[in-house]
């Protein structure tokens, strides 16, 4: 038989204390990031020192544990995945889990280095990427992501749907910002063949203005665009926050992320892992495991095993969000670039 990348024999899948299958894994690789979007980072960020970033030796290790033990969907994230250097030695390292316990690996970018990378992320066996486009006016776009550039995105989508890459695009809806554009927006996901999303703005870590001035409760868009088009609830479920809708007279399928809502705790299938080997076990708690402690303490799988175990058994019911109006606190002190959203 030839040997596999899960060699051991199969542990028992993981399963917290609610009876919820651990099978979606989010891996931060870094981070680090060549936008400063305002909602996400303040502009003078300070970053991790490289050692205490986990090794492409060490994000396979812990990756492949939880492939062994359930995980079906990797998704990479960051801070910006594609500004780690060599990240494509990772996604090829990775890649050859797909079809040995692993249905899909995917990335979230911010798109601007799609166009040197897409082709040998298809090679490496991506599929889909996800994009994060919040406008189509390059003013606006410098404004939001500071250190963007527009085209240098739109050339990067350009390039990975040419290298075959389903390209999802995410748009985190601000008031008085791009709230005017949604329906520009999804004419262009509808010219390039790409599913649009939109996500409500979270309370995680400081940033430089208050978010709650930009908050834009995605029921209003809802409602706002049922004045014009006939939306369709679609059944679709990802374990995650998302909620998609089907746009009758377009026939395009939208998807709405509002985290701040409760309603899809229930079906939470999915753990986040940081750049630092920090293990979350919600993306609204601050709980953690110290996972970088344990592979570099030990090379014993069984060790590893068991602080999964350990971890997936703390997994909360459901998170603790709240956009607090008086300008407190956010309700999480790490950046969404931490635990990669
Ligand atoms: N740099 C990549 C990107 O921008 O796609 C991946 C990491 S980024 C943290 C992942 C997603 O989180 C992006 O779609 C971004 O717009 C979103 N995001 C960042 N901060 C957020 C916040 N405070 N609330 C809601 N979404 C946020
Ligand atoms: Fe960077 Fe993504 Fe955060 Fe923007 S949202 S600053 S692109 S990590």
């Amino acid at each position: 038989m030839p040997a596999t990348a899960l060699q051991r024999p199969a542990a028992p899948p993981l399963v917290d204390p609610f009876g919820r299958a651990i099978t979606y894994l989010r891996v931060s690789v870094t981070d680090r990031c060549d936008f400063r979007c305002v909602y996400c980072m303040s502009e003078n960020m300070t970053f991790l020192p490289r050692a205490e970033v986990l090794s492409f030796e060490e994000i396979d290790r812990l990756v492949t544990a939880f492939v062994r033990r359930g995980t079906r969907r990797i998704r990479l994230t960051g801070g910006e995945p594609l500004v780690r250097r060599g990240i494509i030695d990772l996604v090829r390292r990775l890649g050859r889990l797909i079809g040995d316990g692993l249905d899909e690996l995917t990335l979230t970018t911010n798109g601007s280095q799609l166009g040197r990378h897409a082709a040998d992320l298809a090679a490496a066996g991506v599929r889909r990427v996800n994009v994060s486009l919040d406008t189509l006016d390059p003013e606006r776009f410098a404004r939001i992501t500071r250190w963007g550039r527009l085209p240098q995105v739109l050339d990067g989508i350009t390039a990975a749907t040419a290298a075959g890459l389903k390209v999802k695009l995410n748009m985190v809806a601000l008031a008085g910002e791009n709230d005017g554009e949604i329906d520009t927006m999804l004419a262009f996901a509808a010219a390039g063949g790409h599913d649009l999303t939109l996500i409500e703005t979270m309370p995680l870590g400081e940033i430089d203005g208050d978010r709650a001035d930009h908050y834009l409760p995605l029921s209003r868009v809802r409602a706002d665009l049922a004045t014009r088009f006939t939306l369709v609830d679609l059944p679709d479920r990802t374990g995650g926050p998302a909620r998609y809708v089907r746009i009758a007279e377009t026939g395009q399928r939208l998807g709405f992320i509002t985290p701040l809502t409760h309603n899809f705790c229930e079906a939470c299938n999915r753990v986040r892992l940081t750049a630092t080997g920090q293990l979350y076990m919600c993306l609204g708690q601050d709980d953690v495991a110290d996972l970088r402690r344990v592979v570099r303490a030990s090379g014993d799988d069984d060790v590893l095993d068991a602080a999964l175990d350990e971890a997936i058994a703390r997994k909360p019911k459901g998170h603790d969000f709240v956009i607090d109006r008086r300008g407190a606190a956010p309700a999480v002190r790490r950046h969404m670039s931490v635990t990669g959203g």
